[in-house]
This record gives C-alpha cells, sequence and structure tokens, in this order.
C-alpha cells in the first residue's frame, strides 16, 4: 500500500486545483487502503464521497503535489469522523450512576466492565459496584465476581433465580444504599442479534435508567461491527462504544465503521486480556493505522507544515499592507492555542516582550482565548472582514451569541486595532513578515 500510494504522489502532477482526475486516482487507492483496513463497504462509499465532495476543485498548495493534497483531506476527514478528541465515560449524572454494557458474547462485555471499573476505581476515586446479569451461561456472574476480587472491586451478591431486570433494579437499590458513585451492569450476550436478546436490553434499560449504554465490539470482527453497531443503536440506543482486541491485527477498520453509522463516540478501547489492556481512544492514531503507515503520517504532517508556512507566508503580507481582520485574529488564536499559549511563543521570539505587555494590557491572556474566538466566531462575515461597522446593536446581537457582553468585545476590538497598527508598523520597517512567521 505504501509502494501505491508513493507512486500516485509521484504520478499525479500539476498545479492549482486539484481535478476530477487527481482526486479519482488517489481515491481508488484510499478506497483500497480502507477495505485493507476492514472498513465497511457502505462506509468506504459514504467516506470516498465524502472526501471526494470536498477534495475536487481544493486549492493545491504550491509547494506539495496534488497527491499528497488529497491524502491530507483524506487524513482530516477520517479524523473528522472519528471524533476530533477523545472522549471519556460521563458519569455526570446523580450518584449512582449506572453504566450498562451490551454486546455480543465473547465480545469482552465482563472484562471490559472490570476493567472500566478498576479505572474508575484507582484513577479517579470512584466507588464502583458491579452485578452480572448474565444468568445464561452458569459461570458468568462467578466470573465477574473473581474480576472483582482481582480489581478490588464490589460485586453485587449472587441470588440464585433472579432474571436479569430483577438483578439490575436489585443493583441499582444496592448502589443507592451502599453509596456508590456508580453502578455496572454487565449483560448476557448471545452469538448473534436476535429479537429476545434487543427486547431483554431494552426491558434492562427501562429499569436501570442507565446514563452510559456502552456498545462492547470485537474490533477484529470488521464488517459485522456494523450491523451490530446500527442494532443495537437503533433498537436500545448508545451512549458510546467500546472496541475490544484493538492488540489483534484489526486495522482499525472496525472504528470507522461503527463511529460512523452510529455517530456515537468510541470511549475506550480494549488492548488485551489483562486488566490494565485499556486506553482511551486517539482518533489520529486510529486514522494514522487504518491508512496504514508511519510515510503517510509524515507525509501529512510535512503537507500540514506546507500549508501553515504559505499561510503564513501570506498572513505577513496581509500584515504589512494593513489588511489584518478579525478573521486573521481568529487564525492566530487558535494557532497560539495549538501551540501551547502565549508566553511560550512570545518566550521564543526576542524582541516580543513589549508585545506581549502589551497584549496582556488589552485583555489577551491564554484564558480568554476561547471567549475571544467564541466572539468572533459570532460574527457574519463581514463584521469580521471590517470591524468598523459593529456598532451597539450588532454588539449585542454578537454578546447573546457567544454569551459575553460589550465589555469584552469592545476589549476584543480594542486589541485587535493595536495589533493590527503594530503590525503595520512593523510591516513598515520591513521586519513583520519574518517575526509573524515566528509567531505562526
Ligand atoms: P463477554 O462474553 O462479552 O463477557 O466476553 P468476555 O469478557 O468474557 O471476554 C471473552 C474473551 O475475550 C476473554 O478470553 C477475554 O480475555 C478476551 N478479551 C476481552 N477483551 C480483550 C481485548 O481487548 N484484547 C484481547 N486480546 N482479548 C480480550
Ligand atoms: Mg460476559
Amino acid at each position: 500500500l505504501q509502494e501505491r500510494l508513493g507512486s500516485i504522489l509521484n504520478n499525479l502532477t500539476g498545479r492549482g486545483a486539484l481535478s476530477d482526475a487527481d482526486v479519482a486516482a488517489a481515491l481508488r487507492e484510499v478506497r483500497r487502503a480502507l477495505i485493507e483496513a476492514d472498513v465497511a463497504l457502505e462506509v468506504v462509499r459514504l467516506f470516498t464521497d465524502r472526501v471526494r465532495e470536498k477534495a475536487v476543485g481544493a486549492a493545491v498548495v504550491k509547494s506539495i503535489k496534488p497527491g499528497q493534497m488529497v491524502v491530507k483531506i483524506v487524513h482530516d476527514e477520517l479524523v473528522s469522523i472519528l471524533g476530533e478528541t477523545s472522549e471519556t465515560i460521563d458519569l455526570n449524572a446523580p450518584a449512582p450512576v449506572v453504566v450498562m454494557y451490551v454486546g455480543l458474547q465473547g465480545s469482552g462485555k465482563t472484562t471490559t466492565t472490570g476493567k472500566i471499573a478498576r479505572r474508575l476505581t484507582d484513577r479517579q476515586n470512584k466507588k464502583v459496584l458491579m452485578a452480572s446479569l448474565d444468568t445464561r451461561r452458569p459461570a458468568a456472574q462467578e466470573q465477574l465476581r473473581q474480576l472483582g476480587e482481582q480489581v478490588k472491586v464490589a460485586t453485587l451478591p449472587v441470588v440464585a433465580g433472579q432474571s436479569p431486570v430483577e438483578i439490575a433494579r436489585r443493583a441499582v437499590q444496592a448502589g443507592r444504599l451502599g453509596g456508590y458513585d456508580v453502578v455496572m451492569l454487565d449483560t448476557a450476550g448471545r452469538t448473534h442479534i436476535d429479537e429476545p436478546l434487543m427486547a431483554e436490553m431494552a426491558e434492562i434499560k427501562q429499569a436501570a435508567n442507565p446514563h452510559e449504554i456502552l456498545l462492547v465490539a470485537d474490533a477484529l470482527t470488521g464488517q459485522d461491527a456494523v450491523n451490530l453497531a446500527r442494532n443495537f443503536n437503533d433498537r436500545v440506543g448508545l451512549t458510546g462504544i467500546v472496541l475490544t482486541r484493538m492488540d489483534g491485527d484489526g486495522r482499525g477498520g472496525a472504528a470507522l465503521s461503527v463511529r460512523a453509522v452510529t455517530g456515537k463516540p468510541i470511549k475506550m478501547i480494549g488492548t488485551g486480556e489483562k486488566m490494565d489492556a485499556l486506553e482511551e481512544f486517539h482518533p489520529k492514531r486510529i486514522a494514522d493505522r487504518i491508512l496504514g503507515m508511519g510515510d503517510i503520517v509524515s507525509l501529512v504532517e510535512r503537507a500540514a507544515e506546507t500549508i501553515d508556512a504559505e499561510k503564513a507566508a501570506a498572513m505577513a503580507k496581509k500584515m504589512q499592507a494593513g489588511q489584518f481582520d478579525l478573521n486573521d485574529l481568529a487564525d492566530q488564536l487558535r494557532q497560539m492555542q495549538k501551540m501551547g499559549g502565549l508566553g511560550s511563543i512570545m518566550g521564543m521570539m526576542p524582541g516580543m516582550n513589549k508585545m506581549q505587555d502589551q497584549m496582556a494590557a488589552a485583555g489577551l491572556d491564554d484564558r480568554m482565548f476561547g471567549q475571544q474566538l467564541a466572539i468572533i466566531g459570532s460574527m457574519t462575515k463581514a463584521e469580521r472582514k471590517n470591524p468598523d461597522i459593529l456598532k451597539h446593536s450588532r454588539k449585542k446581537r454578537i454578546a447573546a451569541g457567544s454569551g459575553t457582553d460589550a465589555a469584552a468585545i469592545n476589549k476584543l476590538l480594542k486589541m485587535h486595532r493595536q495589533m493590527a497598527d503594530m503590525m503595520k508598523a512593523m510591516g513598515g520597517k520591513g521586519k513583520g513578515g519574518s517575526m509573524m512567521r515566528g509567531l505562526m
């Protein structure tokens, strides 16, 4: 695959905007990569359509090849579908928070219940109670009890003859009476999806009112994971997904598939049989794994750097011409956020202390980035281009939209004006460009 992608990158030539042919050629290889990574066919189609739409006509920055540009777009789109950031188990509800695990037999529900219980106990100091609702397999409840002993997490005492729903009710009640933070319900699976299973899950859900319903799915099942996820999501409703056996030779395709068909976040991944083999899901890493190669990753990074460098050059030009508008300011704020805040950036550049002081005086500090981006985000295109048109009524609208007030907006506008003036002055001396390039 690396070779194949490599050859496209060399073969595609031409400059300017990406043509249909450029994109089609690159997407043929991307499609093959996705299928090799075990992404479900319907998701492959959906995904390549989305990329095609984004890619055709996209500007190709000067110093990279069209094929590289497509790979960059593919990579970004993968990360965007997989979720930009990793999400964790949501315990933001009145205690005891009920977490229910669903999935097929052998997918790793019981193991995952133990792993997550251990993690919440050790890392977040939570008091967790686990209950096995698996009355179908004789040894299932005993399996969870032993796991509980191993990871030092309480399990609900087994009472013979109760139905899964009855056990669920008892678990929630025991959780309440015992002052537990979290109650985990480890349900029974089947070898395949069927109506009795779904009915049982729906009934348990109704009885226990879980805050999280996590589908535990085996990453090695690739294609099948799609139907599984869709069925459970339609019938029971999921809040998230845990993919197990990510330590196996699966290529991460299941992750893209289940995420794309359910829209639900992948919250954790299982990476082995041991109780500590549980990791947060990092979309970027999985995107890299799906594309299947270190080379592509560095290639994507190089493309991103090139794009940033060209952006920086364009920005410097704008500044010198005195055209630094609020869009540019938003770009700058985002860049600074990415690079670890104002101090670290300014600290790297000689002679920037004065500018830092001025920005601080104008109210720009690291904590303010989010608020200021929100303010700019609530402006119209025209307002961002030309802040002079911002009069009282517009400011009121923007304040409401960004959850701020007129004072915060005025502060931002003042800072922008000062920065623009300063940049113009520096530009006049022919220095602004290189300094701002350093800034980015
Ligand atoms: P359940 O039927 O869904 O409750 O599945 P279990 O939790 O009993 O797990 C079935 C088997 O899969 C056990 O042998 C587990 O050790 C194994 N298993 C679970 N999660 C993982 C994982 O992330 N990686 C690997 N390699 N094995 C796992
Ligand atoms: Mg089990």
